[in-house]
């Protein structure tokens, strides 16, 4: 941020969905950040709202709009929770235009992942699954718990969100997937749910398990079940905001990285 500027001005792309309005409130409280930009698709019903009125927090100035290009000449960092289909066109935006983004999508497909990897090269890219600073210190956990425990555990993973979440299993549950490999120092064969004669559970396998219901916004169980004991690791999100505040932190920091792929670990300073 040069001395005349009055804050780092952020995009938020998204605008009109869950994530997107709580990190459009949440960024009122940051003196050092605003919000400059707030784009979502042109058949969302809500462009042209003021993106701060509908995101319940009071009038911003700033209308919802369709137009990605112009919200990314405006701003130094995007803040993305938009929806996969068309990652890699919105990552092609972000690099031509050299805005920083942090990257809250999940669900990204291969094609999508192979965007986010060359966009880091001209920016800096915060990619998260979960931006919640609980969630990335149950990763540590997990990895932990893992490598001290070895095989003789059984490790299962259970993920539980709101009804309207549309892929599965959750990114959170896919990276605490990777951090109980990570901790074993061997991939692991992955079962998503169990039914029918599906026979006793064989040693090494990692179970993972998808709940949809109600308005729960995230709750994160990884399983380690032994012989005669058994520990359960548990993250339960109660509000959006943890995700919002963290990807904001994730914005301050992106805005004055090198360009790179980044996860929040670097953002915390826990890698
Ligand atoms: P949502 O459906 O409520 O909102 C998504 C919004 O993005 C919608 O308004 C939609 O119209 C808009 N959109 C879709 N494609 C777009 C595009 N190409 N350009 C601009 N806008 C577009 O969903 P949500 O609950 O807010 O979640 C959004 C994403 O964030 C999901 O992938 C979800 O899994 C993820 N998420 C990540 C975290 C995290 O911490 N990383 C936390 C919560 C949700």
């Amino acid at each position: 941020m040069s001395a005349r500027q009055a804050c780092w001005k952020i995009a938020v792309v998204g605008a009109a969905g869950r994530m997107g309005q709580r990190v459009i409130a949440c960024a009122k409280e940051l003196p050092e950040a605003c919000v400059c930009g707030a784009v979502d698709v042109p058949t969302c019903p809500v462009i042209g709202t003021d993106a701060g009125v509908h995101a319940g927090c009071g009038a911003l100035g700033v209308a919802i709009s369709a137009d990605l290009a112009a919200a990314c000449a405006a701003a130094d960092v995007a803040v993305d929770f938009a929806l996969a289909g068309g990652v890699a066109a919105r990552m092609e935006l972000y690099a031509r235009t050299k805005t920083a983004c942090v990257l809250g999508t999940t669900g990204v497909d291969a094609a999508g992942q192979a965007a986010i990897a060359r966009a880091a090269q001209d920016i800096a890219v915060v990619h998260a699954p979960n931006f919640s600073v609980g969630v990335n210190v149950l990763c540590a956990l997990v990895r932990r718990a893992a490598a001290v425990l070895g095989s003789g555990y059984d490790v299962e993973i259970v993920e539980m969100h709101h009804r309207h979440k549309k892929d599965a299993p959750s990114g959170t549950a896919v990276r605490l997937a990777e951090m109980v490999e990570a901790g074993a120092g061997a991939a692991l064969p992955r079962v998503y749910g169990r039914e029918g004669e599906c026979g006793a559970r064989p040693r090494g396998e990692l179970g993972i398990h998808a709940v949809r219901g109600g308005d729960v916004v995230g709750d994160h169980t990884v399983i380690f079940a032994g012989e005669g004991e058994r520990i359960e690791l548990t993250h339960k999100a109660s509000t959006r905001d943890t995700f919002a505040r963290g990807a904001l932190r994730a914005a301050l920091f992106a805005v004055q990285a090198r360009p790179g792929l980044y996860a929040m670990e670097d953002v915390l300073g826990i890698k």
